[in-house]
């Protein structure tokens, strides 16, 4: 706990207790806290239109907030106390509330990519005379105390998972509270309805609610289901998309903090199949080796880490990037994911690379058009994985992918989607074809294209590039701009 200011006790008056994107009741510190002072407490979740975490949420992750904070309002209720809905600048909407319930300190959990934001609110929030104190929970380890030998920031993932090995096991998670008291008088509320989070005309996300269950319950589900079974054969599963399952599906509820790491990682303790175990907690790690990049890097989603690519020609190609949102490029694993994307407000891990490099690479659009379409379209999307895996792809950030590892659609579909199993989920146009041709439909002979329904320009559509050009003008680019030559590797 960071005591930031302290003002003395008044005994009765509540405590607000600010939810952002840690909405749970389970190892939430800064809930915990307020129950452990016995006053009643005002939840309240302010919805501040100027910067939701950093910069206004995308359309999948307003879709996914209104459940997960009806959900958590759900919680609330079922242990006597309810969650308020406000809009506004945090700063009034909290000032305001302590007025009119005579709260005297805020609790809230540090979400560390808005510490700047914060930092001006809570000043203002302390000036008027309330305690305020703020919690961690939302990473394993503060990214901004993680230091090299030098005393710099990691640049480097391997080092940074041996530095937090070598830091030892992350503490403990703490249960949820039993009983939540509540004030005599719960202050006014919006109505959620009235936010209007959720899509209507067209409502794109139908199948959201066949996939996903936002909220601490949906959370813990997935984490039982996966610490069940898929976990056990996690490493040798993970890259393959069409495999459902194989991967814990867990990252928007981290983003939305409706599960936090230290539960997660407390659940992996004890078991075997340790190699596979082993990999699960370095993925989680990524997500605080990201955090911890941005900490050191702030604008690590608007500027290249890496200065050298800040000449880099892009091309303002607007039709290629509307072919690649809508799933239209011609490649059928780029084709996929980008539909998955749509539909899912997801895409496989081994997929969003493809689909990064094709955009990046390919079609030599910036990386930040991308980081930007992930953002309004992804419901775990998080400034920091976001902006840290678009850089490593584009090769402009720390720690980055090699910019000439171009990948070739073809090769890493026959790769990681051998029987074509992925393109037949979301590319059903395609399904017909046979497996030699399902990477490569537009090599396929013309018998073979029409005993499969498929007309190549009508019914899918020919390649937006051709990979092999497209590659060699990416690296000669790449050449121009670092003065170093690049080969592509074949194998990728
Ligand atoms: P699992 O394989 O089960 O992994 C467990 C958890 O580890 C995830 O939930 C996630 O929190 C974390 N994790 C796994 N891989 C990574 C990674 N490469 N970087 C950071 N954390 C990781 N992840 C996001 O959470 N939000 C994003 O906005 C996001 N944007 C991405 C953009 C690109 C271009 C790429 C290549 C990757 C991006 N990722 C992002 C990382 C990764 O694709 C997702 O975290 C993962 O696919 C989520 O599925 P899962 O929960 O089943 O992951």
């Amino acid at each position: 706990m960071i005591t930031e200011f302290t003002v003395p006790d008044e005994t009765h008056s509540p405590i607000l207790v600010w939810f952002r994107k840690d909405l749970r009741l389970d190892d939430n510190g800064a809930l915990l806290s307020a129950v452990a002072t016995g006053l009643p407490m005002v939840c309240v979740y302010v919805r501040e239109p100027e910067h939701e975490a950093v910069g206004p949420l995308g359309a999948a992750q307003c879709w996914w907030l209104h459940h997960a904070i009806q959900a958590l309002d759900k919680a609330l209720q079922a242990h006597g106390n309810r969650l308020v809905f406000k809009t506004g600048k945090a700063r009034d909407v909290l000032l305001a509330l302590a007025d009119e319930t005579g709260a005297k300190a805020v609790y809230l959990n540090r979400l560390y990519e808005r510490d700047e934001i914060d930092a001006e609110i809570l000043k203002a929030l302390h000036e008027d005379g309330l305690e305020v104190k703020r919690f961690k929970g939302q990473l394993l380890h503060d990214p901004h105390t993680m230091r090299t030998g030098s005393g710099g920031p990691y640049r480097v993932y391997t080092p940074f998972w041996k530095a937090l090995e070598a830091d030892g096991e992350p503490r403990e998670p703490a249960d949820a509270p039993e009983t939540l008291p509540a004030p005599a008088r719960f202050p006014s509320s919006e109505d959620l309805a009235d936010w209007q989070l959720l899509p209507t005309r067209p409502n794109w996300a139908k199948e959201f609610e066949t996939l996903w269950t936002p909220g601490e319950t949906g959370a813990l589900e997935k984490l039982e289901q996966f610490i069940e079974r898929p976990i056990h054969s996690y490493k040798a599963d993970r890259d393959f998309p069409g495999l459902t399952g194989s991967t814990s599906h867990l990252s928007a509820h981290l983003a939305f903090g409706e599960i936090s790491p230290a539960r997660i990682w407390h659940a992996t303790r004890g078991l075997h199949s340790s190699d596979h175990v082993i990999h699960f907690r370095k993925e989680l790690v990524w997500r605080e080796f990201c955090h911890h990049l941005l900490a050191a890097f702030p604008k690590l989603r608007t500027d290249n880490w890496n200065d050298r690519f800040d000449a880099f020609p892009w091309t303002e190609n607007d039709k290629a990037f509307e072919a690649w949102t809508k799933g239209m490029t011609g490649y059928p694993i780029v084709d996929a994911g980008m539909r998955e994307l749509w539909r899912h407000g997801y895409m496989h891990n081994r997929v969003r690379m493809i689909t990064a490099s094709f955009l990046i690479k390919d079609l030599m659009i910036d990386w930040r058009r991308g980081e930007a379409w992930f953002r309004d379209t992804l419901v775990d999307a998080d400034v920091a994985s976001n902006a840290a895996n678009w850089q490593w792809v584009a090769g402009s950030g720390a720690d980055a992918s090699p910019f000439f590892r171009v990948f070739n659609p073809i090769l890493q579909g026959e790769k990681f989607d051998a029987d074509g199993d992925y393109i037949k989920r979301f590319v059903p146009e395609l399904s017909r074809l046979p497996k030699k041709y399902i990477h490569r439909p537009f090599e396929a002979p013309v018998e073979v294209l029409q005993k499969a329904g498929v007309t190549l320009g009508k019914t899918y559509p020919k390649p937006v590039v051709n990979h092999f050009e497209a590659r060699d003008r990416a690296l000669s680019a790449y050449a121009e701009v670092t003065g170093k030559s690049a080969q592509a590797d074949p194998r990728d």
